[in-house]
């Protein structure tokens, strides 16, 4: 009877297949972005040059936070906010369990203890409820931070989330990894553009080929914070200062003093000409983007196919279009063959062996449990044709129908 179905399946998937790979997300690489990154081989530097720092204040004008510090990639940028947090052994943070691993990792690289809260099965966020439960639940004092994120490119309520903080004195990391140029109306009626430091101490986003914005491997760290700024320049390089009212003696221009452990975490100069390229079209993506997810809600509408987000969401960054599906693996797998890539975002944290071996308890999540079993990323880049995203369209309406 099994080998039937199996049979059954290949049958009906290898009839449609795409003439090439669709996958979930991609990198779009125009001429004018090659033609940036040869010039700047050309030039003196390969690293550390003045591309860095341009590309900095762009992105932080983009994003409207006061400063950007570009590293090497996202999880790099995580785990340097922690250290300029001073997450150490003695320090409790929550984050979501529907996110990527780095979200948590960064808070393990410095010896610290992760809570994995249950997120808003509406929104896929973390949910602000279960997080405030968590804090009341312990003595005051026992975490130190949360890390929201701004999943699939839906703000997270940071306004809330700091106010939350405040009665505990904690700080907050936002995840923006999903979210570059995606905004929110404060309690205040103002616009907050994610990572833009109003709210979060500091955000993080990735420059992954699969992101917004791509340049290879790469990250960026943004805040209104001077002194957390200061300190990740540092960090992100070895711990070096140069900075002659730092320096506790002064030998001669040559002279630097390490004050702290760092790292190497840059990004290269030609990498940020790559961002920089980028970030010039990041808009007309995001443009894309929503015609995209439009299309996905108004073909779903009325389906047994659930989408997560109400249809109107202007604010919305669209890094991924999920949807909901019975028979999850199935569909997977029939899409799969018929050329169309989909993914999952993501595996629960909380149900990772190596969380599950730290953990004291057992940890149930039932929002975050449910929505794994169902969860579908399908097709959502901006060089994504109408042609190939009307393959996708009939084909998932075909499996689940
Ligand atoms: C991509 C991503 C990261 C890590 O970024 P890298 O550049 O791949 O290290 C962290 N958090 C989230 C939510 C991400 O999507």
């Amino acid at each position: 009877m099994l080998t039937f179905q199996r049979k059954d399946t290949k049958l009906i998937a290898s009839k449609i297949k795409y003439c090439k790979p669709i996958p979930y997300g991609r990198q779009h690489i125009t001429p004018e972005d090659i033609a940036q990154v040869a010039k700047a081989l050309e030039h003196d530097y390969l690293t550390q040059g003045p591309h860095i720092q341009e590309f900095e204040e762009a992105f932080a004008q983009y994003i409207g936070s006061k400063y950007a510090v570009a590293v090497a990639n996202g999880t790099a940028a995580l785990h340097l906010c922690a250290l300029a947090l001073d997450v150490n052994e003695q320090s409790n943070v929550i984050t979501s369990s529907i996110t990527f691993l780095a979200s948590a990792n960064c808070v393990r690289y410095c010896g610290g203890h992760v809570t994995f809260a249950d997120i808003d099965p509406n929104t896929i966020i973390l949910d602000i409820n279960h997080v405030r439960q968590i804090l009341a639940a312990s003595p005051k004092g026992t975490y130190q931070g949360i890390i929201p994120v701004d999943f699939a490119g839906y703000p997270a309520p940071m306004d809330e989330f700091r106010a939350l903080a405040d009665e505990y004195g904690l700080w907050i990391i936002e995840d923006s990894c999903h979210a570059p140029g995606a905004w929110f109306t404060d309690k205040n009626g103002s616009i907050q553009r994610c990572g833009n430091g109003q709210y979060a101490d500091l955000a993080i986003f990735s420059l992954h080929p699969v992101k917004h914005i791509a340049a290879g491997e790469g990250g960026v760290i943004t805040t209104n914070n001077q002194q957390l700024y200061e300190r990740l320049l540092k960090l992100r390089t070895h711990g070096i200062t140069r900075n002659p009212s730092e320096l506790t003696e002064n030998h001669g221009a040559w002279y630097y003093q390490m004050h702290e452990l760092g790292y190497n975490y840059r990004l290269t100069d030609f990498q940020a000409v790559l961002g920089m390229s980028q970030l010039t079209r990041v808009e007309q993506g995001m443009q894309r983007r929503h015609e995209i997810a439009k299309r996905y809600d108004e073909a779903f509408a009325g389906t047994n196919i659930k989408t997560y987000v109400p249809t109107n969401h202007v604010s919305h960054a669209y890094h991924l279009y999920i949807v909901g599906v019975e028979n999850r693996k199935a569909v997977y797998d029939e899409l799969r063959a018929a050329n169309i890539l989909t993914q999952i975002h993501y595996i629960p944290v909380h149900t990772q062996p190596y969380y599950k071996n730290l953990a004291t308890q057992n940890v149930y999540l039932p929002h975050a449990e449910k929505y794994y079993e169902h969860c579908l990323s399908l097709p959502m880049y901006p060089s994504l044709t109408d042609e190939e995203q009307t393959f996708v369209i009939e084909r998932i309406l075909e499996i689940t129908g």
